[in-house]
């Protein structure tokens, strides 16, 4: 195995499918079926999963809401998918905890970083929910913090399409796919796949960034051993 511990990013936009929003529990199925194959391998994995299928910050604050009160609700929504997640891989006999950034105690546990590296040892999922905990961050720069305290190899960004383009593959049929690239071409470019500051912290740390297509089955298990699939993000 290429990697030993990884840290999944998934959108919320992923967990429903062709519906737009909500959770679709087929593709949940299939997310999860895919996790517990890694945990199969024995793979430790930690995910974060966003929650742009119920609710985006901005979104609210164009319509004229407070942001830091939109940016919780953003928050509690990444809450709502854990626990999808969670209830779905512990039917499926997969050990889980979800550990929150905002404490919630009756719901979940207190994100511990000790605690979460343990239960990584002890082949747990771990998914961390609330994202950072703060306002006018996203669920991407949580991950890219996590990855880096967790001592993560990897950051897996599931994503609809299968890597990086340098355009919208889903607009333009003559989008290029890139097979690698660097940290500060991403930035540098303001290619959008992760935002500036998800991308400076694994810079400084040097974890990679694979960007895959988590739809086509097996992908994210070629992944962990080490085969090109999508585009890696490395120095
Ligand atoms: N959010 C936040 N702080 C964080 C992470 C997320 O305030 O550290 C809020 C923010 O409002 C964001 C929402 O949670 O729009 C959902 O996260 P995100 O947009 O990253 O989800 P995704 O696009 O991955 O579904």
């Amino acid at each position: 195995m290429k990697y030993k511990r990884i840290l999944l990013k998934l959108s919320g936009e992923a967990l429903a499918g062709g519906e737009g929003d909500g959770i679709c529990s087929d593709v949940l199925n299939q997310i999860c079926d895919e996790i517990k194959n890694l945990q199969l391998m024995g793979v430790e994995v930690a995910i974060v999963i966003g929650g742009g299928n119920i609710h985006r910050g901005v979104a609210g604050a164009t319509k004229g809401m407070d942001r830091t009160t939109s940016d919780h609700m953003g928050m509690l929504a990444t809450v709502i998918n854990s626990l999808a997640i969670h209830d779905c891989l512990e039917r499926k006999e997969v050990d889980t905890r979800v550990m929150t950034a905002i404490g919630m105690a009756e719901i979940a546990e207190p994100y511990i970083r000790r605690r979460a590296v343990r239960h990584l040892e002890r082949k747990r999922v771990v998914i961390f929910a609330a994202g950072t905990g703060n306002p006018y961050f996203t669920t991407d720069t949580a991950a890219a913090l996590r990855a880096n305290e967790i001592d993560a190899e990897v950051i897996m960004k599931a994503t609809k399409v299968d890597g990086i383009y340098d355009k919208d593959p889903m607009v333009h049929k003559d989008a290029v796919k890139f097979d690698q690239l660097k940290y500060i071409d991403v930035l540098n470019k303001g290619i959008k796949v992760m935002d500036s500051a998800a991308i400076s912290l694994c810079m400084d740390n040097e974890i990679e960034i694979i960007v895959f297509n988590m739809f086509e089955r097996g992908n994210v298990q070629k992944a962990v051993i080490g085969e090109a699939i999508g585009t890696t993000v490395k120095n």
